[in-house]
């Protein structure tokens, strides 16, 4: 009996793990919307985006140089998803991580739910600099997610591109169905179960 609910609680947990990085397909509506998001969320993107991508610029510059280098094994995790200058990242700890002077700006992201700012904001990237919270700083999975970030921002190759894509996509089908998200949990899974 012990052993049977042993059995359940660990095929609930697969199960949950499983879900968590099963691709969420998108509707056509959700397609149409990421293609043109329309106005109300261009008009979003346009006013927060010159303030948001002078944060992350400058929050990137301290992290560069502040930060850790990665390790002989990360660079190589950093290689396996995609980074193509892993010995230019850094990664910092921090308990908060910075904000925009315009507070409407975190209040803008909590009415639409975004983590952005939040307690539940574990990790953020900004260029090829990783911040993360003290309780994830040793977390292998969540270094792996950011620096899929990171590849996506050297593919943008600028913050400002970069954060445009990211945004239309949050406010338009959410984070998980996001699919810069859905590629950031899908490859770092799969670069850590090959490993
Ligand atoms: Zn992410």
């Amino acid at each position: 009996m012990k052993r049977a609910a042993a059995l359940a609680i660990v095929a609930a947990l697969l199960l949950a793990a499983c879900k968590e990085e099963s691709p969420v397909v998108l509707t056509p509506e959700q397609q149409k919307l990421l293609a043109s998001p329309g106005i109300e969320v261009n008009a979003i993107v346009e006013k927060v985006l010159p303030e948001a991508t002078e944060l992350l610029t400058i929050s990137e510059a301290e992290v560069l140089a502040s930060g850790r280098a990665l390790t002989k094994e990360e660079i190589q995790l950093g290689l396996d998803l995609g980074v193509m200058l892993p010995e230019q990242v850094r990664v910092a700890t921090r308990e908060r991580f910075p904000m925009p002077r315009d507070p409407r700006i975190g209040a803008l992201a909590a009415e639409r739910g975004l983590v952005f700012g939040t307690p539940e904001e574990l990790a953020r990237t900004q260029g090829h600099g990783i911040l993360l919270k003290p309780e994830v700083a040793q977390s292998r999975e969540v270094l792996a997610h950011e620096l899929v970030h990171v590849a996506q921002y050297e593919k943008a190759r600028f913050i400002e591109d970069f954060l445009r894509r990211y945004l239309i996509e949050l406010l338009t089908v959410g984070y998980t169905a996001a699919p810069m998200e859905q590629e950031a949990r899908a490859l770092s899974a799969k670069a850590l179960k090959e490993q």
